[in-house]
């Protein structure tokens, strides 16, 4: 299915109206951002081992029940998606604290959670991207309670499923952030990206970070990284 227009640029990647207007195409850029786009870096093949990555994901998720946006990888870069009305906000669930609730809580780096902890951020560059909860979603109209519960229980099961993948190949999923849109039968699919520009993932035994934080960081060997995560996993990741 051939692009025709771009129809939204975003940090890491672009998306394209096709001849059907229920689907589009995914484009990963080697564009890399962090701090809500304050540092930014083309980082060369990390778009392509991200398209790559996302495609097996978003594909064990489908396996296992999480119904999603893919549909197919098209070539290096690029995914078909179905186009979605997108939820403004940010679902992130945390296993072990890092990153930014280690900064709001005060909370050491790598600290295991008694149960794994859902979180709400609304997406707006502009505000940090400001943590909220169910009320200031229903209060806003940004979803309904239904829907809220959906996402939730949906997140919850992406954790579930990734956890335990994630371990057999000696990789502990820290956290990670999801987003869900809904499709023209009203349906939730889970959708945007599940890569390591979106997830922590430590080595199980030397809690090597593996993920964006080497971005963040400026640890280095980033994009090498992402693909020994897709090697450890079994993929097969396409060089151009
Ligand atoms: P950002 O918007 O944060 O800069 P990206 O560069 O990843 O992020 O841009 C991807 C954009 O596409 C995001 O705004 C995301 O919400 C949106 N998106 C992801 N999947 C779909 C979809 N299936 N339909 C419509 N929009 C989508
Ligand atoms: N995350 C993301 N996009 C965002 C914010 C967070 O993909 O705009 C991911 C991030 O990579 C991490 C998880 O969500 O895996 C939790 O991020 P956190 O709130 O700790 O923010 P950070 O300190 O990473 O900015």
């Amino acid at each position: 299915m051939d692009k025709i227009k771009e129809l939204t640029k975003g940090k890491a990647k672009s998306l394209f109206s096709t001849a059907d207007n229920e689907k589009l195409v995914m484009h990963f850029s080697d564009d890399t951002s962090a701090f809500d786009g304050k540092k930014k870096e083309a980082l060369l093949g990390k778009g392509a081992v991200n398209n790559q990555f996302n495609a097996f994901i978003m594909d064990h998720l489908a396996e296992n029940g999480v119904e999603t946006h893919h549909i197919e990888v098209l070539n290096s870069n690029d995914s078909l998606v179905w186009s979605l009305k997108m939820f403004p906000i940010e679902c992130v669930i945390r296993n072990r604290a890092s990153g930014s609730i280690c900064r709001r809580l005060g909370t050491e780096d790598g600290l295991i959670l008694e149960n794994p902890l859902f979180e709400f951020f609304l997406k707006d560059d502009d505000l940090g991207d400001p943590l909220i909860n169910d009320e200031h979603i229903i209060s806003f109209g940004w979803a309904t309670k239904e829907q809220i519960d959906e996402m939730k229980k949906l997140t919850y099961k992406v954790n579930s499923i990734l956890t335990e993948l994630f371990i057999k190949s000696n990789l502990i999923l820290v956290d990670f952030k999801v987003e869900f849109g809904v499709c023209s039968q009203g349906k939730i699919l889970l959708a945007d990206e599940f890569t390591p520009d979106g997830c922590r993932l430590w080595d199980s035994e030397t809690l090597k970070k593996m993920d964006k934080d080497r971005f963040r960081q400026g640890l280095g060997d980033v994009v090498e990284s992402y693909h020994q995560v897709a090697d450890r996993l079994g993929m097969n990741i396409i060089v151009d």
